[in-house]
């Protein structure tokens, strides 16, 4: 046997002296280099004691490094298990005692909060900083070469902790397989080439910017510019430099609102990809607009790598996620029998294939909840798939409001506010509600210096919704709360404005 995703990697590696990565301090990376120094981390987790199947957890910033680490944990038989750069040690501890890693890699400064929580779980503790750390000074003295541990398409190469809007995080098990075959799959719909220069400005402990952003690259034998975050100066800095973007929405919005976006500073572009997060159709529209592209939205989560995508040649739809990926299937059913529905009918969106994970680490009761009998993930996400087979995605299920005994769709409340003169965009949500169980509400942003008031989009959309449907209330605010991913934070609205309807 045989280690199945580096393998893969290995295979497809242009020659060696071809650029890996860009960095921002000037330094380029070599494919030669991306073998030399995963084998280097490989062998110091190895000398740490790492065996095939161990964890190794890691919360550490963005730098060439930790994707180093990221691949030499895969070629020691580990499995890498990333953290939000933004969890605090009370979170970490958890993340510890659940994951319970052989090995916790976390930033210089943390060291000495967190040290008590890896010995409590266990884990040897060992650092990685931009250009420092202790597990850097290891690796460096290691060997550039390393035998690769045999590791099969169904052996575990990650775990990624879902985002836990509601309740605890989960860690979702990604196999060899499941990271490989979506890759594989997102080069070829993307037609990415070795000529492909990437502009990567994501985080890299999230599925976008660590699979669907470096293992394409890895499998396309192309190259990528990483910057450290988002930050419009370096994305117009190396913009000329790029063939391609992926991004999350707020990217694309906040690029928008610079005025160096236009034809001429994109024309060279081949790509830009969106996804994590809705892209409002208005973006779409006005990036066109801008710039006489066709941003490609595409649909996927940390269980199942990605689902569906818009198509390279053909309709860019806005405001749809596009269709299911080549040997992935998608199928909308009703949330309660689990009876399929038919086109553009609303329900409880199912998918199937080689990209969804292996189940939930230690929780196999939640497992089970999430997949049919057949084998389809129960993603928790509704939508519909139209006519021509778009999907289009309106929430996710626990947003759903019930009013009444009603169902509300959150999406068909905020397109209707999105589209007034003066809104930038607008969250709808549930809260609970004496009478009616829960009550429509809604959060909207408007344009500076628009004249629109909250009484205002509430008497416009009598016009245009069922009485049902009405927000009971409107409140203006300066921004919707956002993760780093771009995601609106329904849950802190929610809880925000729980009380607003309590009987008096
Ligand atoms: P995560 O596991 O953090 O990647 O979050 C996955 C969730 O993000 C999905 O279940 C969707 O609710 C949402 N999501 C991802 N991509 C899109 C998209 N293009 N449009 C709407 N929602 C999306």
């Amino acid at each position: 046997m045989t280690n199945h995703l580096f393998d893969l990697i290995r295979a497809r590696m242009p020659s060696p002296g071809a650029r890996f990565a860009l960095l921002d301090d000037g330094r380029e990376y070599s494919y030669q280099d991306v073998l030399d120094s995963s084998a280097r981390f490989a062998n110091a987790l190895a000398a740490l004691g790492v065996e095939p199947g161990d964890r190794v957890a890691v919360q550490v910033e963005k730098s060439v490094e930790a994707l180093m680490l990221y691949l030499g944990t895969v070629r020691a038989g580990g499995i890498f298990l990333p953290l939000n750069t933004a969890y605090t040690p009370a979170e970490i501890e958890y993340f510890l005692g659940d994951a319970e890693p052989a090995v916790f890699v976390c930033d210089p400064a943390k060291a000495p909060a967190l040290k008590p929580f890896a010995e409590k779980a266990g884990a040897k503790l060992e650092t990685l900083g931009v250009g420092t750390g202790t597990l850097l000074d290891k690796a460096n003295a290691a060997s550039g070469s390393f035998v690769d541990v045999a590791r099969g398409p169904d052996d575990l190469a990650a775990i990624l902790y879902t985002s836990g809007t509601t309740g605890r995080s989960k860690g979702a098990m990604l196999s060899h397989d499941n990271l490989s075959s979506n890759a594989l799959t997102l080069v070829d719909y993307w037609r990415f080439g070795k000529d492909d220069v990437l502009l990567h400005a994501l985080p890299i402990f999230h599925t976008h910017g660590l699979f669907v952003a470096t293992n394409t690259i890895l499998l396309a034998g192309a190259s990528m510019i990483l910057l450290p975050k988002f930050d419009p100066e370096q994305i117009f800095k190396y913009l000329p430099q790029a063939t391609s973007m992926m991004g999350v929405p707020t990217f694309y919005v906040r690029l928008l609102q610079d005025a160096r976006l236009n034809r001429e500073t994109t024309k060279h572009m081949r790509l830009f990809v969106s996804g994590s997060a809705p892209l409002l159709a208005e973006t779409h529209r006005e990036w066109r607009e801008r710039t006489g592209h066709a941003i490609l939205e595409r649909y996927g989560m940390t269980e199942t790598n990605m689902n569906t995508s818009n198509p390279y040649d053909g309709d860019r739809v806005a405001g749809t996620v596009g269709f299911p990926l080549p040997g992935v299937s998608a199928r909308v059913v009703d949330p309660e029998t689990g009876k399929a529905l038919a086109a553009e009918e609303i329900g409880m969106i199912e998918v199937k294939g080689p990209n969804v994970f292996k189940g939930y680490w230690r929780n196999p009761e939640k497992t089970a909840a999430e997949f049919r009998a057949d084998g389809f993930f129960i993603t928790g996400d509704l939508g519909k798939i139209d006519e021509r087979g778009y999907v289009h995605i309106v929430g996710r299920g626990k947003d759903l409001i019930i009013t009444g005994g009603y169902n509300v769709y959150p999406k068909e409340v905020e397109t209707e506010i999105d589209g007034m003169d003066g809104v930038v965009e607008s969250a709808v949500f549930g809260v609970p509600h004496a009478d009616f169980g829960e009550g429509v509400t809604a959060a909207v942003v408007c344009k500076p210096g628009a004249s629109i008031t909250a009484s205002a989009i509430a008497k416009a959309l009598e016009d245009r919704l069922a009485k049902f449907k009405l927000p009971k209330q409107v409140f203006i605010v300066p921004e919707l709360p956002r993760n780093t991913m771009g995601k609106v934070q329904k849950n802190l609205l929610r809880d925000q404005y729980k009380d607003i309807y309590a009987a008096k």
